[in-house]
């Protein structure tokens, strides 16, 4: 008997955020093997599988890329119901994309279980919509992690065309910002950043891209963030001020429960 593989998105962290087919795959599970960004209030929900971390702490990689798929298609093999558990949606900066290679390569059976984006939903739950009508007519979702490359991909759109999302910036902000305003972005182009979206720790900056230049975050966590830079950066739709185009707390953190919680 040949088991199956999984690949699931679990969403930006609350659990309700799930979709109905996450849940359903979890509860079926006989392993589960999950990364970093997977809030342990979605594990629960696999109550009867083994679950092996197989994400990056501590900039160390627990497993290899390449061990990962190795365990998924030794235990499919032996006839197991495997949940391969990932932030977000799996094919977002996920790898998702080589697991299912691997998976298509050895004969697995699989299936992908789209998720929540936190690329969309921590901009959402700050109360900002990546496009909105007159103000943004597009969005690229840009990762931050490599400066250079990040640089060269963003001045392809141009300058203040459309919305940037970016994932995997919060360490590098200051100089992403930096290299945006060199490529001819406006200094005035409000910029927001959301940590810890969709879990009780939320917290929202906004701010100016000059600002976000100069600025060492404020983080109070040490949890993940998403960088929005565009004017709908400065709505904040959820509450009684925040209209387009006008920045609400320049540089500073509004507290969790405060942006449309
Ligand atoms: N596949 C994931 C993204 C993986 S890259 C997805 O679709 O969401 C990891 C990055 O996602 C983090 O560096 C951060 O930029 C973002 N991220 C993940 N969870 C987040 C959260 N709860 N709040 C804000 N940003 C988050």
């Amino acid at each position: 008997m040949t088991g199956h593989v999984s690949l699931v998105g679990a969403g930006p962290g609350d659990p309700a955020l799930l979709t109905r087919k996450a849940v359903a795959r979890l509860r079926a599970a006989d392993l589960v093997l999950y990364d970093a960004l997977v809030d342990l209030r979605v594990l629960k929900f696999a109550r009867r599988a083994q679950k092996f971390f197989v994400g990056k702490r501590a900039g160390r990689h627990a497993l290899t890329q390449h061990a990962i798929h190795a365990v998924m298609i030794r235990a499919a093999r032996r006839g197991r119901r495997v949940v391969r558990l990932k932030g977000g949606d799996p094919f977002v900066f996920g790898r998702g994309g080589e697991e299912a290679l691997a998976l298509r390569a050895a004969g697995v059976p699989f299936d992908v279980v789209p998720g929540v984006t936190s690329a969309v939903a921590a901009p959402a739950l700050a109360g900002i919509p990546v496009t909105h009508r007159g103000v943004a007519s597009g969005v690229l979702v840009l990762s931050g992690h490599d400066e250079d490359a990040f640089a060269a991909t963003a001045a392809q759109v141009g300058p203040n065309v459309v919305t940037l999302v970016v994932l995997m910036g919060l360490a590098r902000s200051a100089a992403l910002a930096t290299r945006l305003m060199a490529s001819g972005w406006s200094r005035e182009t409000p910029a927001a950043v959301v940590v810890d979206a969709s879990t009780a720790r939320q917290h929202v900056w906004r701010g100016r891209l000059d600002e976000l230049a100069v600025t060492e975050l404020p983080l109070d966590t040490s949890g993940p963030g998403t960088i929005v830079v565009g004017e709908v950066a400065a709505m904040a739709l959820m509450s009684q001020t925040g209209q387009p185009g006008r920045v609400r707390q320049v540089g500073e953190f509004e507290e969790a429960g405060h942006v449309g919680r």
